[in-house]
């Protein structure tokens, strides 16, 4: 039973002429699969409309061939030929008494046009946002009228698809409503462009006629972006209220936002829940219709407040609906307890970026809906509830003795230290990552509710435990050590001089013990967070802190999880020396050799200790000691020993997370179909 404090979040809300059943509403996400994967992206909308989201919406959906978003695999309504695909949708989420909306976006300069090799267009002539060598055109009035004409026939298409809400988009930089709204973009001297009702002119067209096509029947949002956080060049908020007090009226349902992307999806080292309110929370009072914002909320008091105070009125989510699609049922249900928060690491980001399905850290399940027929809640029971050993309780070996548990298999799951959590419980001490413990945090609860898993603490097992232990089945997820040695991407044998240099430290040193003294260099040859988030820990504990990497970007993974500016700017602020393109060749004592990748030069840098983040060794020997022995396994009862997560092949904590899901989705299964991978064909 849900408690009353919640009751206001169930509260229907009108939107024009559709009512949402709830507050809470999955604002559009990019998700990897889009036009491409119907079947799939269609499967992973239903599972949220199933978990109680109100309102589920598409992604960016581009509105005609000339703004194709190649390489990136949007929703698409080009032409009739686009409507089954999100026909689908609709169906599946209509089946669970959810709303579906579709955000219709021309993104002008900020499209490819890859694939259609159609001119690009924008308000004036410029270059494309993403460095393509090939300007836009700035838009003759004819083109606007054509413009008009595409978002006009593509609301229709939605609606004819069974779309209940059509959004106009002006947000994140990314769509043409939006860039004839900055200046920096629109330096018409028509009626389109110098004064700011001029600039707003195109998006009160766009939301009027909208309305004309499709406002009988389908709500229409607007998406606006309140602040770009780049001074005069961009839409500022002071500009943002004239804007909203323009269109207070217009649009049946405001969602609200700040832009670009990398502002938006905050990562949350760089900011917590309801991060955005300061910038939108002036326009409740601006309007009469229905207010949706996000801000990574997952606290059911926080939606209540945000509510109470007139800040929003719908609860967006893209992240935390990613991470549990069933958030609202459970807040319905009383169930807080069982929410799985969003950590707000990005890696669903990166699917976007990647070009590939969307993953999720919390939510092994995400993107697998389909085509491995997986639910983030429900899972088959064991065919036969036999004795499961799990080693290891990093993020691997939690997930799999939770969702073995849940399966009906008796697991008992041992941990060498007194802690559970692994890499999670001490990557989550780094500045930044505290919200990251919730990968253990919702497991271990989970786990505690299982009368039939059996945890051990302070239980460093070896091969001869393991064989006295009596599981049918092993499971080792026993983890991966930071290398000294310099191994890497760059330098494969390792880099001279480190392997037994005493100021040579690993990132597992610096989790476990005191901080290096002086000047203290940290090399990435990694990429990704663990050297920044290390350069970040030294700096703030007052050490004068260089970064080196060969790489010519800082910490390059970052550009896909939206994280890369904010690491540059908090790098700056906190004073850390930065230099790229440059090898460690070798420590010589308290010098660094280093070469330049580029012109091949070589200098000396001194320090005082140095911080190698190059690559993990994983653990194991267990594993081995296990193979053996596997000459005794049949007399102990033991039937097979499987390896998952780091000590398989070190990488995020998502493919830990995953790699427990898919060894507990798979045992005691029939090899054959113990994990489906459908994939799309002509003839699906
Ligand atoms: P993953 O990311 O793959 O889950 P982690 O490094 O986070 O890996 O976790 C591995 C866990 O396994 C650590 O908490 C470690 O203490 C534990 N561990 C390693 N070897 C053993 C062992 N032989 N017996 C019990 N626990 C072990
Ligand atoms: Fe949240 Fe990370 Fe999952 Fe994205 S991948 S929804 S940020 S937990």
């Amino acid at each position: 039973m849900r408690d009353s404090r919640y009751d206001i979040l169930f509260e229907p809300v009108r939107i024009g002429p559709v009512t949402a059943k709830n507050r809470f509403f999955q604002v559009p996400h990019c998700n990897g699969m889009g036009h491409q994967m119907p079947l799939a992206h269609a499967a992973m909308r239903e599972v949220k409309a199933e978990g109680g989201w109100a309102v589920i919406s598409t992604e960016e959906c581009e509105i005609h061939p000339s703004s194709d978003l190649t390489p990136y695999v949007e929703a698409r309504l080009w032409d009739d030929r686009d409507i089954p695909a999100l026909a689908l949708m609709c169906e599946k989420v209509h089946a669970h008494g959810a709303l579906a909306a579709v955000e219709l976006t021309h993104n002008g300069p900020a499209a490819s046009n890859l694939f259609s090799r159609e001119i690009l267009l924008a308000p004036s002539h410029q270059p494309t946002k993403y460095g393509y060598p090939q300007q836009a055109r700035a838009m003759d009035k004819a083109d606007i009228r054509e413009y008009r004409r595409w978002h006009r026939e593509a609301a229709v298409r939605g609606m004819k698809a069974g779309m209940d809400i059509v959004y106009v988009y002006a947000a994140h930089d990314l769509s043409l409503a939006m860039h004839f709204l900055q200046r920096r973009r629109n330096q018409r001297t028509d009626e389109y462009g110098g004064s700011l009702e001029n600039r707003v002119r195109l998006l009160r067209e766009l939301i009027e006629d909208t309305k004309d096509a499709v406002g009988h029947r389908c709500g229409v949002a607007l998406r606006f972006a309140t602040e770009e956080m780049l001074g005069p060049d961009g839409v500022e908020l002071a500009e943002a209220r004239d804007i909203v007090a323009m269109l207070a009226e217009l649009p049946d349902l405001w969602d609200v936002n700040v832009s670009a992307w990398y502002n938006d999806s905050l990562p949350s080292r760089f900011g917590g829940e309801a991060a955005q309110e300061p910038f939108v929370n002036f326009v409740r009072r601006a309007t009469s219709k229905p207010v949706v914002g996000v801000g990574r909320f997952t606290s059911p008091d926080t939606m209540v407040s945000q509510i109470r105070r007139g800040v929003l009125d719908m609860i967006g989510a893209a992240r935390p609906s990613i991470a549990d699609p069933f958030l609202p049922r459970k807040i319905e249900e009383g169930r807080l307890e069982d929410i799985r928060e969003c950590i707000g690491c990005n890696v669903c980001v990166s699917g976007d970026n990647t070009i590939s399905p969307i993953r999720c850290t919390q939510n092994p399940s995400m993107g697998e809906e389909w085509r491995k027929g997986w639910h983030p809640e429900r899972i088959a029971p064991a065919r036969k509830p036999e004795k499961v050993l799990v080693v290891g309780a990093g993020p691997a070996g939690l997930e799999a003795a939770r969702a073995l548990g849940q399966r009906g298999f008796e697991v008992a799951l041992a941990e060498a230290s007194k802690t559970l959590g692994g890499r999670v419980a001490r990557e989550a001490k780094l500045p930044g990552l505290a919200e990251w413990a919730r990968v253990r945090d919702w497991r271990v609860g989970q786990i505690n509710k299982l009368p039939n898993v059996a945890v051990y603490l302070d239980s460093m097992l070896g091969a001869q435990d393991v064989l006295d232990f009596g599981a049918a089945h092993v499971v080792l997820a026993t983890g991966a050590r930071w290398r000294r040695d310099g191994a890497g991407r760059t330098h494969g044998a390792g880099i001279a001089g480190l392997a037994d240099a005493a100021n040579v430290f690993t990132p597992d040193d610096l989790m476990d013990g005191p901080l290096p003294e002086g000047t203290v260099a940290v090399y990435d040859d990694d990429g990704g967070y663990h050297a920044t988030v290390l350069a970040e820990a030294l700096a703030r504990a007052g050490r004068r802190v260089l970064f080196v990497t060969p790489e010519d970007l800082v910490a390059p993974w970052g550009q896909y999880t939206l994280e890369y500016r904010h690491v540059r700017k908090r790098l700056a602020s906190l004073g850390v020396q930065v230099r790229v393109s440059q090898c460690l060749r070798a420590l010589d004592g308290h010098e660094l050799v280093l070469e330049d990748a580029w012109s091949g030069e070589t200098h000396l840098h001194p320090i005082d200790a140095l911080v190698t983040v190059t690559s993990r060794q994983p653990e194991d020997a267990l594993c081995q000691a296990l193979r053996a022995r596997e000459a005794d396994w049949a007399g102990a009862g033991l039937a097979g020993v499987q390896r998952i997560g780091d000590c398989e092949a070190p990488g995020l904590i998502a493919h830990a997370v995953y790699a427990g899901h898919r060894l507990a989705q798979a045992l005691g299964e029939p090899a054959a179909d113990a994990v489906p991978f459908k994939r799309h064909f002509h003839h699906d």
